[in-house]
């Protein structure tokens, strides 16, 4: 009887296992359409509003038969490909761009064909191995002492979670206490820190705006300020949040300063470098981060400044003991997994298990194109962003504070005393109308900002041009 419906089932179970042929042809078509992509970007319009009929998919469902790649490649282009933003193109200069570098992309394509096992070590060695090195890197690059670690997660809002959950670990913060332990951060922190806040059970907690200098930078006197009332109230001061580039203006937080002042008053030190961290392969920016070596945990985006396909974030602790301490639980099937304690595994370190082995889409670029690459970008990057600035102020337009990173705000404050936010949403949208570039606004204090964030890697001084033509034109009608 098992026999029998075993027979009739193995001829079909085994189908899910393509022959060597069809694989081939599979590839084929595949990297005819990635080719025809990249092939095309630099032409395409950045930004389309069209919305994806999504009827097509809609249609298709979730078949009982096999379709073909060719229709399921056609769905592909015209209802994920074509609507929305381009972020993969050199005119995205919203939000913080990221990258989408071509070895990323063959990294994760030799991980999912293996399917190596990268959460514990007993199964995947050579995988964590590689994960930690990533990660021993990292930490160097913040000037971190050998024996941190840390963990790479799926992005900047996960890396945060993990130091918030360890940060309050660490201060011992219990549920009885979250009233009383304060939290500070500027209004510019990032919104997933209030997020990772709210996710660790420390919603409650009190969470101080501190001031911010005219350079939207941390002001520490506020700050030591804000601390002693806090004590002298009777509260818990326990975490301290500073941004190392600020998603909406790229600000410093003047980091020295807040470590001193986070060790004189015990605060764990959290330094958010998600969108900055990268520029600290600048021997001429490292000055600038002074003080990041003596954070209790940092978070850096590689999918922002390294370049990297979405998916990739890095959390990194001074003593990786606090993040054994808040995760290092282990099911009984996993009893023979025993660990050689020189080299951790993420599954003790994270809240994952099984996980995306991310360690080699992060490598592989490295290793292909090596680090003076990545610098000569990123140093591009900086000066694009200060010739933008330069050249918008020439323009007679209102500009932010001279950029710390590769952000700079700007906008047209009419001269007729005409509403400015109109006039500036106007202009963004002649910006984009104009297809060669994607820019996002903000407002801080209540003003309305344009802002050109410079990070993807196939951005150049044309795109930069090309923003400063269309100003151009838009000012002199
Ligand atoms: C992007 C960003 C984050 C969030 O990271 P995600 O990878 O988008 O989750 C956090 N902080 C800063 C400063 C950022 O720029």
């Amino acid at each position: 009887m098992i026999e029998d419906r075993l027979a009739e089932l193995e001829p079909v179970s085994r189908t899910l296992e393509e022959s060597p042929d069809e694989r081939r042809a599979l590839n084929a078509r595949v990297l005819a359409w990635a080719d025809g992509f990249l092939d095309a970007l630099a032409e395409r319009p950045v930004w389309s509003r069209e919305d994806g009929a999504r009827d097509e998919l809609l249609a298709l469902g979730i078949p009982e038969a096999p379709v073909e790649l060719e229709r399921l490649l056609g769905l592909v282009t015209r209802e994920i490909d074509g609507p929305g933003l381009q972020p993969a193109s050199g005119g995205h200069l919203g939000y913080i761009a990221g990258g989408g570098i071509y070895p990323g992309a063959l990294g994760d394509y030799i991980a999912a064909v293996t399917n190596r096992y990268s959460g514990v070590h007993y199964a995947g060695p050579g995988a964590v191995h590689l994960e930690n090195l990533l990660l021993r890197w990292l930490c160097r690059l913040a000037g971190f002492p050998s024996t941190a670690l840390g963990t790479l997660t799926s992005g900047g809002s996960i890396a945060t979670l993990v130091a918030v959950v360890a940060a309050r670990d660490a201060k011992d913060v219990r549920a009885r206490e979250v009233e009383r332990s304060v939290i500070y951060a500027t209004g510019q922190a990032h919104h997933c820190v209030a997020k990772s806040i709210r996710i660790a059970g420390l919603g409650e907690a009190p969470l101080r705006t501190v001031a911010m200098d005219a350079h939207y930078r941390m002001d520490v006197a506020a700050l030591r300020e804000q601390v002693r009332a806090d004590r002298a109230a009777g509260l818990r001061p326990f975490l301290l949040v500073a941004t190392a580039g600020t998603t909406d203006t790229g600000a410093l937080d003047p980091l020295d300063e807040l470590a001193e002042l986070a060790a004189e008053e015990g605060l764990w030190f959290h330094v958010d470098a998600a969108y900055g961290g990268a520029f600290l392969l600048l021997e001429d920016m490292r000055p600038r981060f002074r003080g990041i070596e003596r954070a209790d945990s940092v978070v850096i985006d590689p999918h922002k400044g390294l370049f990297l396909p979405y998916g990739t974030g890095a959390v990194l602790v001074r003593d990786p003991e606090h993040l054994r301490a808040s995760h290092g639980l282990r099911g009984v099937y996993l009893q023979d997994a025993t660990d050689a304690l020189d080299e951790p595994s993420p599954a003790d370190l994270s809240p994952e298990l099984t996980r995306h082995f991310r360690g080699l889409r992060m490598w592989l670029p490295l290793q292909l194109h090596g680090l003076a690459r990545y610098r000569a970008a990123l140093e591009e990057k900086l000066l694009l962003a200060r010739l933008f600035h330069a050249r918008a102020r020439e323009l007679g337009l209102e500009v932010g504070p001279a950029p710390d990173l590769s952000v700079a705000l700007f906008r047209h404050v009419p001269r007729d005393g005409s509403d400015p936010t109109e006039a500036n949403k106007r202009l963004l949208q002649a910006i984009l109308d104009d297809g060669r570039v994607f820019l996002s606004t903000t407002t801080i204090d209540g003003v309305f900002w344009i802002r050109v964030a410079v990070l993807c890697f196939r951005t150049h001084k044309d795109r930069i041009d090309a923003v400063l033509e269309v100003l151009a034109r838009e000012l002199a009608d």
